[in-house]
């Protein structure tokens, strides 16, 4: 039987709720999930396949549409460049309640995130695109820690790639900005409908579900504005259930303080009571993703399909911890880490050793119990502990 999910449905959408009538319940998880900021790229460059010269008499959803689909974006929108006041009001809030706990991202400057009309000269149009990074996950071996799937490969420079392309392409002054601080994608994203916030705090597109990474085109051409989706998560509570720590209890609202993507991204010891919940993760979470109904649609369509080359679903714990700060720093020059010291990459892998039950990998976090950082030796001796209990 086809399910209304794979219909690209919600299972109960009789009365739209907060999610699909403007109100932001919580961003906080798409910011700590992203990788790590990169610079903005202002640009003005002419591609003779732009609509240059037109862009200042408006661009149809069609044709908006057409262009990103020849440049491979799987969903796109656009709305008009306006404050999102309601969203601002949102951060300060939960901010006030320390549901963000120290993140920082977009969470910090909600005056500059909340407020796409300053972030270009003579802004017009929001653009906010969609590229889905799924693909089936292949065995993890022995010694093997397990990566989120939007850190699989580079989606967010691929985007940025084809935003840059989209912007020179409706010509004029543009500026992209993809997995940043200063703007607030999910928003852009909802108001654009290029998907409706879940339960789990994540933007879901209809046909994509969540494994989408976002972007945002700021332009001053002006585009046709696309409508929100009329689409919820109805009356399922999936992830809420799913979720190990509790950090989706109130719906709709991330409490990062018991977020295990939030602390496998953060500075300082992971909290002891988290540390088995992460198994072989040894960055982010994709459990509440995992679970969506939402979801089932691209990963059926997908089935079977290997992850791009040189896409790394798992990594060796023992090469985490064995490997230079350099050749660390450089090889994951893609997440986001504190400070971008390595050492909280294998402060994650000690984590994720000690949850392995695999007494061969004991001599890798060894040195680290006897060590000089008293983070990694604390770790270590958690790591080495956790050994002995499973295996005992
Ligand atoms: Fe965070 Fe994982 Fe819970 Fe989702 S399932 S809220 S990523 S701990
Ligand atoms: Fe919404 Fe969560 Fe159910 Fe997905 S799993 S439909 S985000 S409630």
């Amino acid at each position: 039987m086809v399910s209304e999910w794979q219909q690209g449905r919600a299972p109960d959408s009789a009365g739209l709720t907060e999610w699909t009538q403007g109100r932001a319940p919580s961003f906080a998880g798409a910011a700590f999930r992203g990788v790590g900021s990169v610079p903005a790229q202002p640009g003005t460059r002419p591609c003779v396949h732009s609509l240059n010269a037109r862009h200042n008499v408006g661009v149809t959803t069609l044709e908006l549409e057409r262009l990103a689909e020849g440049l491979g974006i799987d969903v796109v929108g656009a709305a008009p460049a306006e404050p999102y006041d309601e969203t601002e009001r949102h951060i300060r809030e939960r901010r006030e309640q320390g549901l963000f706990a120290d993140m920082r991202f977009t969470m910090a400057r909600p005056e500059v995130s909340c407020h796409p009309e300053t972030l270009l000269p003579g802004v017009r149009t929001v653009i906010s695109a969609a590229l889905c990074y799924y693909a089936d996950e292949p065995e993890r071996g022995p010694g093997e820690g397990r990566l989120p799937r939007y850190t699989w490969f580079h989606a967010y420079a691929e985007l940025r790639e084809k935003l840059d392309a989209l912007g020179r392409a409706l010509g004029g002054e543009y500026r992209v900005l993809v997995d940043e601080n200063d703007h607030v994608d999910r928003e852009a994203a909802a108001r654009s409908g290029v998907g409706f916030y879940g339960k789990n705090t994540m933007l879901i597109t209809q046909r994509h579900g969540s494994w989408v990474v976002l972007g945002t085109l700021v332009t001053e051409a002006e585009i046709e504005a696309t409508p929100r989706l009329p689409l919820d998560c109805g009356s399922c509570t999936l992830c809420i259930e799913a979720c190990p720590t509790g950090a989706l209890d109130e719906p709709g609202t991330l409490d990062s303080t018991r977020c295990l993507s939030y602390w496998s991204q953060a500075p300082g010891a992971i909290p002891e009571e988290y540390r088995a919940e992460l198994g072989a993760q040894v960055y982010g979470c994709d459990i509440c993703q995992d679970v969506c109904p939402w979801n089932r649609g691209v990963e059926k369509r997908r089935a079977g399909e290997r992850p791009p080359e040189g896409a790394e679903p798992h990594v060796s714990l023992v090469e985490w911890l064995e490997l230079s700060d350099d050749e660390l720093r450089t090889r994951y020059e893609r997440l986001y880490f504190p400070r971008k010291d390595p050492r909280y990459l294998r402060r994650n892998a000690l984590v994720a050793l000690g949850n392995s039950a695999d007494p061969e990998l004991r001599s890798a976090a060894e040195p680290y119990a006897s060590g000089d950082d008293p983070l990694l030796r604390e770790h270590a001796e958690w790591s080495l502990a956790r050994l002995d209990e499973v295996k005992g």
